[in-house]
Formats: structure tokens, sequence, C-alpha cells
């Protein structure tokens, strides 16, 4: 299957693509139903049963095969108890199998297709590999062993094909065609109606209505592509070994705190150097250690490891051969499809629509930016002077002069915060407090249900009245086994038609309190749960009948729009005094301190938003290419290109270079990272209107759940967004939200 992608962005996993041209194939390829597994007849929607292909005996589970059944447990919540690495393969073998067989009986039906027949149908197909993907996508996240890896390695071309074996099937494009041509005539709901237009552009997206010929070159380009982006995910993998720089003394080391070099001395320790030290390098082209390290030598030989990553230098990994085929295959097969390039492919059914819309939003903040930047720049000139230093600012001082201009200007000592953050507190108190307030639900923790690793926590979660919405599990701490970042995830998604509620996992990367010691966390992390918490409620609270539209199964620009509008509740004073109290004293954090980590939050977003700015457009210019523009040089394409745009600053690279961006070669992003600000600005605009309208409330909390949050892709988003808000978002807020206003 195509990896999900660790990221330090905070993010949801969508349900990942059996292929790479659409993320939303695997929900679009349904999910639960047929119950028995090996019969010789298929229920087809309710009333029509119709005999199928005899499937044949490899394509059973033994009965102990805990994926076999849906699972006994409560909400059918995986029995995590009883799965191991070895059901996987087997499982999805007969899942994918079961799959086809079912479309294959919708497709063969004699009787005429009505939406019953053949759109719900499909949509109640591959109720097994719904199940076992949604576990082992987690896993592969969350606790990911080498098994699992090899697994996922395996699987991933075998899934791109079953992908295509189900839209690109003629007959079965067929029976959704006719139904597309009839909607008017169908006496749809508003909900039927998008999911028919859904299905309908999968396929089309797929290339249903190609020659064989086409078909088969798209089905080849599927295949290579998978392969290709594993291969990039694997690279870096390497990359970060290779890439991270061995100190000799601890003397070199000065300005990390007695924690940060005894962990260097660990992880020299761990590769065999004992004694040395190792600085890691991180996803980003930043690295933490850059902030305090006084050695400036040193600041750019750990700068140059991360920002040089996948170069070839040094004889390590090269990734630029890997990115020129990658973006040469994705522009044919756009080309194949009928779109001018792969950004207008990708982003046709998103909420942007068009790359010329995502690249508005982007290019009309780069003036504003651009000027608070050269601000930024100025003060940290003025710093290094101050320092009674004379050199230029590099990309290595930025963070380094950055945190000491903080510390004059705001005097904040992160240390000094977390007493104020104890994790239970924050979750309780603060997260879950805030959800109560605006939604009226209640959280209980459970300790009966069987989880993935001892960490997780599990949680039943109440409606006002009293039911029973789901179930919610609590990964935080960080684990070598688990990816970086912070994520949400579904073990069961919500469908009426399918009488499923939803069960959803978050997943952090807090690092573990020693033994006994309470967990005093960051502001960041205090920020991330809560951004978590909005994805999660974005799962829980879905109200839709079918599958392909239930909770986060929304368009990447609009997924990141109810988690980051969920972020700003951590610092409205009234939910502040309720959780940011001092884990031993019981008293609230002192006006004066949170004030100054507020603002210091706003401190550098020049420098931010630009870095983000940078790569968005580069992952928008490189899938903007037809085949023929794709050029040779790698590096120099990124510098014309950041030259064009006008985001070049000398010291503000990307915030992901081209080598190393996994986001958009190997992650699903590909020109969607501009969806993160897309939806920020949703998220911004939509919280600015609550508190005007009083605030945290109920009733504020209930149309947000009504319009937004229940939907799931139900609607179009704009409508959805509209039907809140009253009107389209405009930029203001968020240029406010990012103190560059
Ligand atoms: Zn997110």
């Amino acid at each position: 299957m195509k990896p999900i992608y660790s990221c330090d962005e905070k993010e949801v996993i969508l349900r990942l693509p059996l292929t790479s041209n659409n993320w939303q194939a695997p929900r679009l390829l349904g999910t639960a139903a047929v119950a028995a597994v090996g019969l010789t007849l298929f229920s087809v929607g309710s009333t029509n049963l119709v005999a199928v292909d005899t499937p044949d005996n490899s394509a059973t589970l033994p009965a102990d095969n805990p994926f076999a059944a849906p699972s006994p447990l409560p909400f059918h919540t995986p029995a995590f108890d009883k799965i191991r690495s070895e059901h996987f393969l087997p499982t999805f073998a007969v899942a994918m199998k079961q799959q086809l067989a079912e479309m294959k009986a919708i497709a063969n039906q004699t009787e005429a297709a009505t939406f019953k027949n053949t759109i719900e149908s499909m949509e109640r197909s591959g109720a097994l590999l719904t199940r076992v993907d949604n576990v082992f996508s987690n896993l592969t996240a969350a606790e990911k062993t080498k098994a699992l890896q090899n697994i996922e390695n395996e699987l991933a071309p075998q899934r791109a094909a079953h992908s295509d074996n189900i839209l690109i099937n003629r007959p079965l494009f067929q029976r959704v065609e006719k139904l597309w041509q009839q909607k008017q005539s169908l006496g749809l709901s508003e909900e039927q109606a998008e999911v028919l237009k859904q299905r309908y552009e999968s396929f089309l997206r797929a290339g249903a209505r190609l020659s064989d010929q086409d078909q088969v070159r798209i089905r080849s380009l599927n295949e290579q592509l998978s392969k290709l982006e594993t291969k990039f995910e694997e690279n870096l993998l390497q990359i970060s070994k290779e890439r991270a720089v061995v100190v000799d003394t601890a003397k070199e080391l000065d300005g990390l705190s007695t924690a940060e070099i005894a962990a260097a001395a660990q992880a020299a320790k761990e590769r065999g150097q004992e004694g040395k030290y190792l600085l890691q390098i991180s996803n980003t082209t930043r690295v933490p250690v850059i902030v305090s390290l006084k050695n400036r030598a040193l600041r750019q030989r750990v700068w140059d490891a991360s920002a040089n990553r996948g170069l070839g230098r040094d004889g390590g990994v090269d990734n630029r051969g890997l990115v020129l085929e990658i973006a040469q295959l994705r522009a044919e097969r756009a080309k194949i499809l009928g779109y001018e390039n792969h950004a207008a492919y990708k982003l046709q059914n998103q909420m942007a629509k068009t790359p010329a819309a995502a690249r508005k939003l982007l290019t009309d903040l780069v003036p504003g930016v651009m000027e608070r930047v050269n601000q930024e720049a100025r003060d940290l000139e003025a710093m290094i002077k101050e320092c009674g230093e004379s050199h230029e600012l590099a990309p290595w001082d930025w963070e380094y002069y950055s945190e000491k201009v903080r510390k004059a200007r705001f005097d904040l000592d992160e240390a000094a915060l977390r007493p104020y953050f104890e994790l239970d507190s924050v979750l309780k108190n603060g997260v879950f407090f805030t959800m109560n307030k605006l939604y009226g639900i209640s959280f209980r923790e459970r300790k009966d249900l069987p989880v993935y690793h001892p960490d997780v926590r599990t949680f039943d979660v109440f409606d006002q009245d009293g039911s029973q919405i789901g179930l919610f599990y609590a990964d935080y701490f960080k684990r070598d086994t688990k990816r970086g970042g912070a994520w949400m995830n579904s073990f069961v998604d919500q469908s009426r038609l399918l009488y499923d509620k939803p069960v959803i996992v978050n997943c952090l990367n807090i690092p573990r309190p020693a033994e006994g010691e309470p967990a005093l966390i960051s502001f960041d992390n205090v920020t991330t749960l809560f951004h978590e918490m909005g994805h999660a409620l974005h799962g829980m609270f879905s109200d839709v009948t079918y599958p392909t539209v239930a909770g986060t199964a929304t368009p990447r620009d609009f997924v990141e729009f109810p988690s980051t509008f969920e972020e700003d509740w951590a610092i409205q004073p009234e939910i502040l005094a309720n959780y940011a109290v001092h884990y031993q004293t019981g008293k609230p954090i002192p006006k004066e301190l949170l004030d100054k980590a507020i603002r210091a939050k706003k401190f550098n977003k020049g420098f931010e938003t630009l870095e983000y700015l940078a790569a968005s457009l580069l992952d928008l210019e490189w899938h903007s290419l037809t085949g023929d523009q794709i050029p040779t040089d790698v590096e120099k394409f990124e510098t014309e290109t950041l030259k064009k745009v006008g985001v070049n600053h000398p010291a503000i690279p990307p915030r992901y270079r081209t080598t190393y961006f996994a986001h958009i070669w190997s992650g699903g992003y590909s020109s969607s990272y501009y969806a993160y600000l897309w939806s920020e600005t949703l998220a911004a605009d939509a919280f600015a209107h609550m508190i005007e309208k009083g605030g945290c409330t109920r009733e504020n909390g209930v149309a947000f759940r009504k319009e937004i949050l229940s939907r799931g892709s139900s609607r179009d988003p704009m409508a959805s967004y509209k039907a809140f808000r009253g009107k389209e978002p405009t930029v203001d807020a968020l240029l406010i939200r990012r103190g560059l206003k």
C-alpha cells in the first residue's frame, strides 16, 4: 500500500490511496458488509441475490483469523490481543479477491442500474479490506515493526493493481455512468447525489473512459509510480541515518542542555560510536539543535547535512533521478487522463479546484510575508552585532539568533511553562472540557479493551443526551516504533448504511516522562492535543449514510480545517483558566507568563510562513510541468523556480527541499502542500466568526457540528462552509492569526 508519511505537520491520516492517483480511492472502493467469506452468493442491496463466480478456496480465511468476521468487541473495535503480523498478508489477499468478486457481481447484474443495486452495493463492498486496512494503516504508523515494514512493501504494488482492477472495469463503469446521466430523474438526496458524483469521478480519474491501450499504460504507470514512491520513502530512512552528524567532544555541543547532550551520546552509542555524540536531522530543513548550538561551524555542518539531503553528496543516497522519474510519469499520466498537468488533475476534486486558485492564495501572501521577513532579518542582524560578531546572516544562523531575539523580547522560558501543562490536566480540563462546553459531549476512560501498545488509552464518548457516540483511543507518547508527528486515524468509520459508529485514534509524540514523573508537556504539544481532537471530532460527529463521504473523507484542502479550528481554544482565557494550573501547587498560570507565551507564538511567523510558501509553490511548480518540460537538473529547477515566484530568500530555504520533500513524492500530498494554508484560512475565518458570536458556547458548537463536522463530504465543501459562516472566507483572520497584520 501507499505508505503514510510521517511529517511534522499535524495531520490526519487520510484513508490511503490504493492508488497514488486518487487519495479518496480506498473509501470509494467501499467498506464493510458482505458477511461470510467463501459463499457463492453475495447479497447485493437488500433484495437481490446474485450468483457470482465460485470463489476459489484461497478466498477464505481460517476461522481463527481475527479479521475473518467483524470484531465481537464493542463498536467492532479491533481485537488487538488476537491480531498478529502474520495475519495481514493472507487477509489482504483474500480481502482484495472478495471485493473484486463483489464488484463483478454488481457489474454483471441483469437488472438495470439503480442507485441501490449499484452505488449502494459498492458502498457495502470491501468489508474485509476496510477492516484489515484500518488496523494495518494505523499500526504501520504507530507501532511499525520490521515485519510490518516488509509487508507494507510487498503490498504496495498489489494494492495499486487492485484499485485499477476495480476502477478500470468497463461494465461497472457503464452502470455508474448510466446513473450519472439519469441523475436528475433518480430522486436522489443531496448526499446520494454527492456519492454518485464522487464515484463517477473516481472512475473517470482512473481512466475508465480511455481506450484499452491507454488503460494498459495507466496501469503500468500506477504500478511504476507506486514502486518509485515506496523507494523514495525507503531512501529517506536511509538518508536520515547517513546524514546524522557525529561530533567528537561534548565541548563542541556548548549550548545544548545536559539532556540533549546525553541523548546525543546515547544515539552515538547505539550506532557503535561510543564516546562520541550523534546529532540527528529531522523531517524539515530546520534542525532543532541549531537553535541552541553556540559553535557556528558545527551549526553549519548540521544545516548542510539537513539541507543537502538526497543530492548524492559524499557518495550518499541520491534522490534526484527518482524525483525526475516520478514527475515525468505523473505528467504522462495526467496527459493521458486529459489534464494539462498533474496539478490540474490533482486539484480538480479539491476545494480549490484549480492550481490557479491555490497559487493565488499563496502568491497573494508573498509581498506581505517578504516585508515581515525583511524586518525579522534586520532584527537578527542587529542581534548578531549585539553579540559582538560580524558575520552575515546565514541559514544556519536564523534560528540561533532568532531564539536570542525571542528571549530578549519575551524573556520566555519554555521550562517555566511546563509545570502548568501536565498532560492529564490538559487532556481532561482543557481538551475534554472545551469539547463538553461546545458540543455537550463527555469522555469516560475504560480499561477493558485490548490495545496495540500499553501506552494506548481508551475512552467511551457520550453525546449530550447520554447516548454513546463511539470510542476514542489516545496514544500520546513517543517511541521508536512510532513515526514522527501527530495524526488521527480511524479503526471504524461512521456509516448509517452499515450501522457503524466511529472508533477513532489520536497519536502524538510527546516525550515520555521518567518513571513515576508527571508528563509536563510543551505549549506546542498542548496545541497539538487540541488539533488532533479536532480531527477526532470530524470522525466522531460524522452523521452520514455512506462510507465514501464519512468523517475526514474530505478534500485535503478542507481536512485540516476542523483541526486547526480547535487549536485556538487552547489559548482562550476561560479555557486556560480551567486547565493551565501548576501540577504541584494548583495555582493558575501567571497572566504575564501566559501573555508572553501567546505573543511568542506569533514570533518569527514571517520566516515560518515564507519557508512554507516556498515549499508549497515548489510543489505546485514541479507538478505544473508537462512531460516535455521536466528538467534534467533538479537543483537548478528549484533555484530558478523559487526566484521566479519571488520566495527566494538567502537565509530562508523552503521548509522541504525537493530531494527530501516526502509529502509530495511519497506522501500523497503532490500538488497539495498548499492545503494546510488553505485549511488554515477557513479555520481562522470560522474561529473569528465564532468569537464574534459569543465564543465557546453550546449554540456555536452545535452550529459548527451541524454544518461542518457532521457532514463529511456529503455536500460541496464550500456549500458547507457558507452554511456555517454565511459567506466565503477571506484571508484577514489568517493574517491576524499568524501575526502578519
Ligand atoms: Zn491535522
